[in-house]
């Protein structure tokens, strides 16, 4: 299986063969600006001292501040941060937003730590890297297994370290500590806009719109339930477990309640039991992969039975599997487009920190919606006048943007 930096790197290469891009630039954006690897020591409850491998992974500001979350995964290593922060910079700058790209992870399970152990671990990571961070030089947020708790401890930490209140140093932060209204469901609710997008676009009517949702985490429960509200037939959904189908289509909100009661999905009454693998095989309209790398790969593409996939998760598709899905005719809205409304949000939630003056949720879904849509058709239109898919048509614009930033700061002096 190919690691997701090797993934990235190849992605990065098919853009470029579809545009002309200054040497200078390719040089700077195929290597990161800054790494820090470091170890966390953590004091356990039990007294004993566990050390814990961490990463930031700082691949280029020259848009603006790093911007990126922070992963708490067993698997989370360099390879991983690399490709993530990477995807970071494509991503803002896909989307317009004067922000960089950046990503942090820890290689820890944090469903083994007591909530006093994640809070010293969140705290331990924020003093080792507070000289590297901040609001004009790096913004983390949340991703995989991290919370807007998680993001209070540590904006709370830096505030300490700086000797005063920083809300801006990092998002996704609850509201009680000034987060956004909307953050929490923003990229589930950007990718939502993409999906009624993308349909119209292939002509596919909502009512008879079939959507299997891999994950359940912040982004895919948002996403789900906002399609199901529209009038999409969410017909399976996921966690690290597995996965349930109703052909009828499932209340998203139901599943989610029967989750938190049951602690897994299985059991779910009037639906069948799948693994992961099968989901991401079902007969279905739409895919949306809401959890983790590598999922639709050269193995499985060939079986897949969506005509659409939304890359909500970051690099769910392997390159490989992207050429089978094209041959295929599925569309892939890629993830650096599909989820960007999480950080677009962000971005608005480090707005209102810097200004210290707050939006209504009415406020910030009202500027996401034509950041999402505008940028949609933008990359629509790129892949269909060069004839390349959404993947490369969304890394040519973003580099685009990124190639014109670079060069007008010039290469040094
Ligand atoms: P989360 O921790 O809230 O949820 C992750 C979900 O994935 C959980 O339901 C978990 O059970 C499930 N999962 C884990 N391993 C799995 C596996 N092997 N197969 C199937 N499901 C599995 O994380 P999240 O914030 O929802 O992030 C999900 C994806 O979206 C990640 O790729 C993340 O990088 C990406 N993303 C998140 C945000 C954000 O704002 N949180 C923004 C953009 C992209």
């Amino acid at each position: 299986m190919p690691t997701p930096f090797t993934n990235a790197t190849e992605q990065l290469h098919r853009a470029t063969a579809a545009m002309q891009l200054d040497a200078r630039v390719m040089d700077r954006l195929s290597k990161p600006d800054a790494i820090h690897e470091f170890k966390i020591p953590v004091r356990m409850d039990d007294g004993t001292e566990r050390e814990f491998p961490a990463y930031r992974v700082q691949w280029n500001d020259s848009r603006g501040p790093f911007k990126g979350g922070i992963r708490f995964h067993p698997q989370a290593d360099m390879d991983e941060v690399k490709a993530l922060a990477f995807w970071m910079t494509i991503k803002t700058a896909c989307v317009g937003l004067p922000l960089g790209g950046g990503k942090g992870g820890v290689a820890v399970n944090p469903k083994e730590l007591s909530a006093a152990e994640l809070e010293r671990l969140s705290r331990g990571y924020v003093r080792a890297l507070a000289s590297h961070i901040g609001p004009e030089k790096d913004v983390p947020a949340p991703d995989v297994n991290t919370t807007p708790q998680i993001m209070a401890w540590m904006v709370d930490e830096y505030s300490k370290i700086v000797g005063h209140d920083s809300f801006g140093a990092f998002t996704g932060k609850p509201l009680t500590l000034f987060g956004s209204e909307g953050r929490d469901a923003a990229t589930g609710q950007g990718g939502f806009y993409i999906l009624d997008r993308a349909v119209s676009a292939l002509s596919m009517q909502a009512q008879s719109t079939r959507i299997a949702v891999q994950g359940m985490g912040n982004v895919g429960s948002h996403f789900a339930r906002l399609a199901q509200e529209a009038g999409y037939k969410v017909i399976a959904m996921s966690d690290s477990k597995g996965g349930i189908v109703v052909d009828g289509g499932l209340d998203p909100m139901e599943v989610a309640l029967y989750k938190e009661k049951n602690g897994s999905l299985a059991g779910f009454p009037g639906a069948r039991q799948v693994t992961n693998a099968e989901l991401l095989e079902l007969e279905c309209d739409v895919l949306a992969p809401a959890a983790l790398e590598n999922q639709i790969t050269a193995e499985n593409a060939p079986r897949i039975k969506a005509k659409l996939i939304i890359e909500l998760a970051n690099g769910p598709t392997t390159p490989e599997a992207d050429t089978i899905l094209a041959t295929n005719n599925v569309t892939v809205v890629p993830d650096v487009l599909a989820n960007a409304g999480g950080v677009t949000v962000s971005y608005f939630e480090w707005v209102q920190n810097l200004q210290n003056f707050y939006w209504t949720e009415q406020e910030v879904l009202a500027r996401l919606e034509p950041i999402m849509v505008s940028n949609f058709e933008m990359v629509w239109n790129i892949a269909r006048e060069r004839k390349i898919d959404l993947r490369t048509a969304a890394f040519v614009h973003a580099l685009t943007r990124l190639s014109a930033s670079i060069i007008s700061r010039g290469f040094g002096g």
